[in-house]
This record gives C-alpha cells, sequence and structure tokens, in this order.
C-alpha cells in the first residue's frame, strides 16, 4: 500500500501569531516553526496503516527550505521518504495554489491513500483535503476519527458534533484527520539517526511544469485585504456584596441578556 502524508511547517501557536503589514501575508519569521499540529496525527496514522497493511509511507510537503526540519521529523518518527516543494515563486500561495503544487507532486507518485490534516494552524482554510481530491479526481473522507482498509474499501468514523457517522470509500483516496485518532509517537534516537539517510526529493515549480503566473502570490486568488488583532479583553466589572449581592449579580446578568 502507498500512503501519501500531508505535512505543513506552521508558526508555533504559543508565539505571538502576526500577519506582515506590507503584504498582509503570515509573517513567518515573527514566530517559531513547528511540525502542524494535526499532521503529526496524520503521520501516526499513516505508519499505523503501513503497520497493518505493509507498503510504504511518503511525506509531501509544500514550504520553504526550513520546512525540510518538519519532513526530517516525520522521517523520524518512520516514514520511508519525502518530497519537499520548494521554490520561492511559491511564497504567497493561496489555498487553490497550494493546492495546484500539492497536487502535481502528489502525482509524481504513485498513491493509494492520501492523508492530511483536517487543518492548518496557520492559515486555517481546512479546504486543501478537498481540493486535493478534486485535482486528483478521486473521493474524500473528511474529519476521521478512525480508519479501517479492508480489500480496497476505506472506512472511517467521521465525528459529528453529537456523534459519529461510519462512511466508506474505495481506495484511491483522500482522508482528513482529527486530532483525537491517536497518540503520535515520538521519533527515537535510532529514528533520528536513519532519518538523515531517508531519501528527500526536492521539487520546484520546473519540475512540476507549473506555471509561476498560476501559484504565489502572482496567482493568488484571494487576497486579505484588511485585518485588526483581538482588542485587548476589557476590565472586568467588580460586584462588591453589602448584602444584596445576589440582587446585583442577577440584575447585571439581565441587563447583558445573558438570563
Ligand atoms: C490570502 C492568502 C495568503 C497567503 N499567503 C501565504 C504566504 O505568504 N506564505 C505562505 O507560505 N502561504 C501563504 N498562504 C497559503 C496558506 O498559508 C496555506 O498554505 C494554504 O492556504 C493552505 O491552507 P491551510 O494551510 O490553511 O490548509 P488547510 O486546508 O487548513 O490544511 C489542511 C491540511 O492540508 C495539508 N497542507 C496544507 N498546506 C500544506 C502544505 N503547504 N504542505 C503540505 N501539506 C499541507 C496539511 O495536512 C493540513 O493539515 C496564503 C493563503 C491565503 C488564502
Amino acid at each position: 500500500m502507498n500512503i501519501v502524508v500531508l505535512v505543513k511547517q506552521v508558526p508555533d501557536t504559543w508565539s505571538e501569531r502576526k500577519l506582515r503589514a506590507d503584504d498582509k501575508t503570515v509573517d513567518r519569521d515573527a514566530a517559531d516553526a513547528v511540525f502542524n499540529e494535526m499532521d503529526e496525527h496524520g503521520v501516526e496514522e499513516a505508519l499505523k496503516l503501513k503497520e497493518a497493511h505493509g507498503g510504504e509511507v511518503t511525506v509531501v510537503c509544500m514550504g520553504p527550505e526550513r520546512a525540510a526540519e518538519t519532513i526530517r521529523k516525520a522521517l523520524a518518527m518512520g516514514a520511508d521518504k519525502a518530497v519537499h516543494v520548494s521554490d520561492d515563486a511559491l511564497r504567497g500561495s493561496c489555498a487553490v495554489g497550494t493546492s495546484a503544487a500539492l497536487a502535481a507532486a502528489i502525482g509524481t507518485l504513485d498513491f493509494d491513500i492520501v492523508i492530511a490534516g483536517t487543518e492548518a494552524s496557520d492559515a486555517r482554510v481546512g479546504a486543501m483535503g478537498a481540493m486535493l481530491a478534486e485535482r486528483l479526481g478521486v473521493p474524500q473522507l473528511t474529519a476521521a476519527r478512525s480508519v479501517e482498509i479492508d480489500a480496497g474499501t476505506v472506512r472511517i468514523e467521521r465525528q459529528l458534533d453529537a456523534g459519529y457517522e461510519v462512511v466508506e470509500a474505495d481506495l484511491p483516496v483522500v482522508v482528513s484527520v482529527i486530532e483525537k485518532i491517536n497518540e503520535p509517537r515520538y521519533p527515537s534516537f535510532k529514528g533520528i539517526m536513519a532519518a538523515k539517510k531517508k531519501e528527500l526529493t526536492t521539487l520546484t515549480l520546473a519540475d512540476l511544469g507549473l506555471d509561476a503566473a498560476h501559484v504565489g502570490a502572482a496567482g493568488a486568488t484571494s487576497e486579505v485585504v484588511d485585518f485588526a488583532p483581538r482588542p485587548p479583553r476589557a476590565k472586568g466589572q467588580i460586584v462588591t456584596d453589602e448584602g444584596d449581592g445576589g440582587v446585583k449579580l442577577a440584575d447585571f446578568l439581565v441587563a447583558e441578556k445573558i438570563v
């Protein structure tokens, strides 16, 4: 079974995340770069499927040079090889441009299943799986909290607000996973050492036969036209209890239309 797993390097959610004032894109230099958390669950699920069915796990990542750190971590967890799509002309890509580059890279591989996270913690578009399924001409199963494969059929438990539903599709397929699906393993020392020798192919736009005019800022189909930081929290109102604290509290809740 050929399993492709998508990983993205994102600004650390623990650091202050900002948009750049000049071109209103994510300021990737302002924060530490880390593995998109949901994608660690994607890698774990890919490794579990390989353990159950055999085959190979290939990591695919689009991002600048330093995204190679994230790719190496996925290889250290146990993935077999990686494809890194990297080209200066990709900077500022919208989700449509990102999906064109990722689909072209996946098109260079044989795949039975593509595993993505439900969303990346930076742009939070949450549409990459669907866009890739469309471009690759395969079905997509979303929000998986479990994945099983049996005789060419993939069955998932799909998380809903009030429970879950069971959905299935035939291979090849794109599946997006949620963080509840598993507990990602830590790379072992042996895994970290082995990762250094694993195959990492870097592909440029020219390698993928893509036109720079259709990706990057030049080809973006959407644009951030304005943004504002969330206002700081207003100071709370202090209610002094002089025997009538309950009444004051109730009056406040009524005035705020909370009760
Ligand atoms: C207006 C706008 C401006 C942008 N500007 C920039 C910019 O300046 N610089 C920049 O780098 N990007 C930029 N992007 C692209 C953006 O950061 C995302 O890469 C892209 O929109 C995909 O959205 P997402 O990461 O939220 O995907 P989601 O759909 O939320 O991600 C779902 C899953 O898709 C996979 N995935 C997503 N992106 C990648 C990737 N690149 N490689 C591998 N797997 C991936 C992951 O598994 C992830 O868990 C911009 C996008 C928009 C809409």
